[in-house]
């Protein structure tokens, strides 16, 4: 083991080239370039546009946006002081946009905002395969919008952006929790159901009991899903509007022709949602099993300081876990783009004749490469094949005396004498693509 540093375990570099250790797999950054690029795509038709927040946000936002007694605020969060100020590393990104559409009064641009992001988010959780304490979240806030289509939309734009990677074995699970009044009632009639089975249940759960027992329907333990069998299932808590804005979430689902499977213990980790909640799962990826969440939170503006409601819904995406899935599916991504032209130059008089050409060429859209460490002609061949690249440029003395260069283009193999005045023109011609 060196000395020299490493990265803090549960972040990762992300290289030019795809590393994998038995443990995990971190994809390229060509590979993270086309799943953003793809995500952008999916976003640019549903006429989502891209908002870009402050990685640093006051604290205050974090713990009262998404609620004190969640994992998150309770134990994950990293957060520091620094003069008088409570600083946090946002470790999701909802609270953020929101804020951003209070502070820049985005209502007064009239209808609804259709948001989307892409970046990094840090939680202090026990670093594990699909589990990191920075990792990257996409997501889509339509903020301003009650409609049900709104919430049927943001599920099948997630669904969308999964299927144009290629990824088709997932489930959706729907549910819908109410209002504040009707989750309220719900609460109770949970704990008293539970209270008497507290002996049976888990360290953790027995403290949820009393702080947020609608967690407990999240549990992992088969013991405690056994316990759950006869407990009161929420639907029939819920209000009539929220029953008719569920009913509606379906029936527009059902239009689409998305399966969806209803999930009465569906509860998302983050207190300001409201009616809808929905998980995307994925069974390939075992442990860390959601490819994202998300629902309304017509209560996260009050909760943040808005005096006006503002109904909103949404969604979270992991990015590393949809690495993984794209993995496990064996769906091939992108590996770098190929150089068009690799120049082989033989003594200094070839490269300094050579270096202006290139800037010319790279200037015409020409992606150009050669050799900066004076190798021989053979290992700058072997470089050039590597790379893949399209065609090889080969100039030493005797071609500059002669005013020609060697042209051989790779897919053929076939190599011909041009005149160097012709050079450019030719390589323009056979490999700067052509605008469709
Ligand atoms: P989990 O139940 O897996 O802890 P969560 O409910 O905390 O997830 P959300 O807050 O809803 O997750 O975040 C949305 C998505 O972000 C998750 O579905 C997951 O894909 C991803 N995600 C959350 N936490 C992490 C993490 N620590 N590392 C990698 N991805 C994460
Ligand atoms: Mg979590």
């Amino acid at each position: 083991m060196s000395d020299s540093f490493q990265s803090i375990p549960g972040t990762f570099d992300i290289l030019p080239h795809t590393q994998s250790t038995s443990a995990d797999t971190v994809a390229s950054t060509h590979a993270w370039q086309y799943v953003e690029e793809t995500i952008r795509r999916v976003m640019h038709r549903h006429g989502v546009h891209e908002i870009r927040t402050p990685i640093l946000e006051p604290t205050a936002l974090i713990a009262r946006g998404i609620g004190q007694l969640t994992d998150i605020v309770s134990k994950e969060m990293f957060a520091f002081e620094r003069g008088s100020t409570q600083y946090v590393l946002r470790p999701e990104v909802t609270a953020p946009v929101m804020r951003a559409y209070l502070q820049h009064h985005l209502a007064q641009l009239g209808g609804v905002q259709r948001l989307y992001y892409i970046g990094p988010c840090f939680r202090a959780e026990r670093p594990q395969k699909g589990r990191y304490r920075q990792f990257h979240q996409f997501g889509t806030e339509y903020i301003g919008a009650d409609d049900a289509r709104a919430d049927a939309e943001t599920i099948l734009l997630a669904v969308d952006i999964y299927r144009e990677l290629g990824l088709t074995d997932f489930t959706v699970r729907l549910n819908s929790l109410g209002t504040a009044a009707s989750r309220t009632a719900y609460r109770t009639a949970l704990q008293a159901y539970l209270r008497p089975l507290a002996g049976q249940l888990s360290e953790t759960s027995r403290e949820r009991l009393e702080s947020n027992p609608l967690r407990i329907l999240d549990t992992k333990s088969e013991a405690e899903r056994g316990l759950l069998e006869g407990a009161p299932i929420m639907l029939d808590f819920i209000d009539e509007e929220s029953a008719g804005h569920y009913g509606d979430v379906k029936k527009h689902l059902t239009a689409a022709g998305l399966a969806f499977e209803e999930d009465p213990f569906l509860v998302r980790g983050l207190d300001y949602y409201t009616r809808t909640a929905f998980e995307i799962d994925s069974p390939v990826l075992g442990a860390q099993t959601t490819l994202a969440g998300g629902g309304r939170y017509d209560l996260l503006a009050g909760e943040i300081g808005s005096k006006q409601d503002v109904p909103a819904v949404g969604f979270a995406a992991g990015m590393e876990r949809l690495f993984l899935a794209l993995e496990s599916a064996g769906i091939e991504l992108p590996k770098a783009g190929v150089p068009d032209v690799f120049v082989v130059t033989l003594g200094e008089r070839a490269g300094d004749y050579a270096f202006p050409l290139m800037r010319a060429w790279r200037r015409a859209g020409l992606s150009t490469v050669y050799d900066l460490k004076g190798r021989s002609m053979k290992a700058q061949m072997r470089e050039a094949n590597r790379q893949e690249a399209r065609c090889v440029v080969i100039l030493g003395d005797a071609e500059l005396d002669a005013g020609t260069a060697q042209l051989k283009h790779m897919d053929t193999g076939e190599q011909q004498s041009v005149a160097l005045d012709d050079l450019t023109g030719i390589l323009k011609t056979a490999y700067v693509p052509t605008p469709e």
